[in-house]
């Protein structure tokens, strides 16, 4: 990508005080032919910073809004900080799913090294392996049936008190899961 020309930067503040602006305009303003204002409406949108607009161009939407959102490989549900759960492949890459649900469903495909689960009462990361899970609770954060990590027995008993589910370690939680699964 070319850097914009200090001219290119003006016609960029202007379209951000108002919006809109028309290669007329943008030729009136800065004295240049219809070709070079064309040349510049054109560098201002392959930049991103504008987006083309009858007889002229328009501001392009904030950044944010134009990146696609980070998604779930295996539901295609949207990550959620709250619920992440990230795993660590032998060769090197990383995966990051929504929740457990479908973190322990993708802990069975080959080449896994390590995962980390959101411990859900506390946001913080912790290793998978250790892990406690609470099956099929009353909590619908994401994937159902739902399963949230806990990082310690005595917290996911005292969850599940309140909103039910059972707990496991996380080899018996894939198995309940894979069975809940088939009903
Ligand atoms: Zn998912
Ligand atoms: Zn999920």
């Amino acid at each position: 990508m070319q850097p914009l020309s200090d001219r290119q930067q003006q016609i960029y503040e202007l379209l951000q005080t108002r919006q809109r602006i028309s290669t007329v305009e943008i030729q009136d303003h800065f004295e240049i032919s219809s070709a070079t204002a064309s040349r510049d409406i054109h560098a201002l949108v392959l930049a991103g910073a504008a987006i083309k607009a009858s007889r002229g161009v328009k501001l392009a939407p904030p950044v944010d809004s134009a990146l696609p959102e980070k998604k779930c490989p295996y539901c295609g549900g949207m990550l959620k900080e709250r619920t992440v759960f990230i795993i660590q492949m032998e060769d090197g890459r990383q995966q990051s799913v929504c929740c457990c649900h479908c973190g322990l469903m993708a802990l069975e495909q080959t080449g896994v090294r390590t995962a980390l689960a959101c411990d859900f009462l506390y946001g913080r990361m912790i290793n998978a392996s250790q892990a406690l899970y609470l099956l099929g609770s009353s909590v619908n954060l994401c994937c159902g049936p739902t399963v949230l990590a806990f990082a310690n027995e005595e917290e996911a008993q005292h969850f599940q008190l309140g909103f039910g589910g059972s707990v496991y370690p996380m080899e018996a939680a894939i198995q309940e899961l894979k069975k809940l699964m088939k009903l």
